[in-house]
Formats: C-alpha cells, sequence, structure tokens
C-alpha cells in the first residue's frame, strides 16, 4: 500500500497494547484499516471493552488475547490464536532502575524475557504466517536505550540493544521476501511505564517531578519535548505502506535528537 492506501485485509498483532505506545499503534492500524489484535497479560473486562471500542470506531475487528510475555508459550500462543499475522508489533515491556550490585535477579531475568525473548518467540510463529500470505511486516519496538546506555538501567539496555540485534537478523532471513523488519527507538514518551520512573527518581535526586523530566528525563532529548504515543503510531503505519517495503534491518528514532549527540 502507498501511504493513502489502506491495510484492509491484513491482520496486526501489537503486544501489551492495552495502554502507551502499544495502544496508539494499534489504533493507527485499525486507523489504517487493519484488523487487529490486542494483548497484556491482565483479561480485565476493561482489556476486551477497549478492543471493542477500537474495532467499532475504525470499522475493523478487533479483538483482545490475554497472553503473559514472560512465558515463551503463551507467546507463541497468541500468534497462534491470532489465526494470521501479517503486521507483527513486538512492544511489550517493562522497566526497573537499580545499580547492577542491587539489581535483582528475578527482574534481570523477566525484563530478558518480556522486553526480548518475546520478540523472538512471536517473531517465530509469525514469519511461516507472514511468507504463506506473501507479504509481512515486523515492526520491533525498541528504545533510544537500543542504540544507547544509562546508568541503573543494565537489563532495560541490553534487551533493547538484544532487540535490534534480532531486528537485523530477521531482516536478513526475510530480505528477499516481501517482509521487512525495522525497529522503533523513541526517546522519552510520557506513559505509564516513564510516570512510574519519575517518584524513584525525585528521591534518588531529591528533585521535583518537573525537575525530573526537565533535568534528568529530557537533559539527553534536545528538543525537550517528549515524543508522543501518535507520532510512533504514525511511523509503525509508515513502515506497513510500499515506501517502506525497502526498508529494512534498521532503526527509527523519535528521540529528539538524543541519538545524535
Ligand atoms: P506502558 O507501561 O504504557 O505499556 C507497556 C505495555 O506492556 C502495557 O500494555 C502492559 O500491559 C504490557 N505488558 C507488560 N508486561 C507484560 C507481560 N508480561 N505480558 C504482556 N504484556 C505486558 O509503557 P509504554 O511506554 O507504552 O511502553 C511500550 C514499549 O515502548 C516498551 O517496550 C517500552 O520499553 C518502549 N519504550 C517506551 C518509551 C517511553 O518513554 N515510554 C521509550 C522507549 C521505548
Amino acid at each position: 500500500m502507498t501511504l493513502g492506501e489502506s491495510l484492509r485485509g491484513k491482520t496486526a498483532v501489537v503486544t501489551g497494547s492495552n495502554s502507551g505506545i502499544g495502544l496508539a499503534i494499534a489504533k493507527a492500524l485499525a486507523g489504517a484499516g487493519a484488523d487487529v489484535v490486542l494483548n497484556s497479560f491482565t483479561d480485565r473486562a476493561e482489556d476486551h471493552a477497549l478492543a471493542e471500542q477500537i474495532g467499532h470506531e475504525a470499522g475493523v475487528s478487533a479483538r483482545y488475547v490475554a497472553a503473559d510475555m514472560s512465558d515463551p508459550a503463551q507467546c507463541r500462543d497468541l500468534i497462534a490464536q491470532a489465526g494470521r499475522c501479517d503486521i507483527l508489533v513486538n512492544n511489550a515491556g517493562i522497566q526497573h532502575v537499580a545499580p547492577i550490585p542491587e539489581f535483582p535477579e528475578g527482574k534481570w531475568d523477566q525484563i530478558i524475557a518480556i522486553n526480548l525473548s518475546s520478540a523472538f518467540h512471536t517473531t517465530a510463529m509469525a514469519l511461516p504466517m507472514m511468507r504463506a500470505a506473501g507479504w509481512g511486516r515486523v515492526i520491533n519496538v525498541a528504545s533510544a536505550h537500543g542504540l544507547t546506555a544509562s546508568p541503573y538501567k543494565s537489563a532495560y539496555v541490553a534487551a533493547k540493544h538484544g532487540v535490534i540485534g534480532l531486528t537485523k537478523t530477521t531482516a536478513l532471513e526475510t530480505a528477499q521476501e516481501a517482509i521487512t523488519a525495522n525497529a522503533i527507538c523513541p526517546g522519552y514518551v510520557l506513559t505509564p511505564i516513564v510516570e512510574k520512573q519519575i517518584p524513584d527518581t525525585m528521591k534518588e535526586y531529591a528533585m521535583t517531578r518537573e525537575e525530573v523530566i526537565e533535568k534528568v528525563m529530557l537533559t539527553r532529548q534536545p528538543s525537550k519535548q517528549f515524543a508522543t504515543v501518535e507520532q510512533i503510531g504514525g511511523t509503525a503505519v509508515f513502515l506497513c505502506s510500499e515506501h517502506a517495503a525497502q526498508m529494512t534491518g534498521t532503526t527509527l528514532s523519535l528521540d529528539g535528537g538524543w541519538t545524535a549527540l
């Protein structure tokens, strides 16, 4: 499709899509005509209602499938339950901030499982479906932290660097097919994952909320603005267009200039 055309007939599976960036990507793809499968591990009535609302507003089929992305079997089952997967968006992610000696082992394992290994399991299931359909898009939501590091985010930075490596490998394994794999690398976006970091950072640096946003979070974002979830949703739609057909194995930064520093 070109930018103005529709994704009608395609099915998109977006992991971790009941809030934040994943939700915005699911809405943007539905708005472009794709049927969507929303996911998180929560399985609340409101998750199913959210899918219903998106489907109703966009005039597409939308459903919610609960699956815990820390569990390889549930990652694989999500794609099996979707039935087809033309567009796979690996977005589910969590964060934990602590110096390496104090970083809880369980948190390390959980972050690597959710932020990195889940993308391997879903991709392994989705590629045969994309090949059968003769078209596919893998969009991995990495981060500026997939390209640079920050102290106290060892697991997150390691996982996001890993996601970019997985993206490149996926691109090479599909290079001669109508399938692409790319990573979106946002800088700071004001979503729940970031909101949760504010109180700890306030404590750690004895700062106000405003100071944390300005002096810690946006200090490395030269634009001094958060990226928005809508900008990321639009980027995902672009990656599904024909304009992006030769764009594969690469990273798209939406970080206000962070990685240009
Ligand atoms: P968020 O907390 O709003 O969303 C995270 C999503 O992941 C939620 O839908 C949550 O339900 C889901 N999730 C968490 N654990 C899960 C599990 N075990 N199984 C299934 N789903 C699970 O945060 P967000 O900012 O929208 O983050 C989305 C992605 O964007 C993450 O991968 C994050 O690392 C990445 N990212 C965010 C920012 C930012 O500044 N917000 C910047 C760069 C990258």
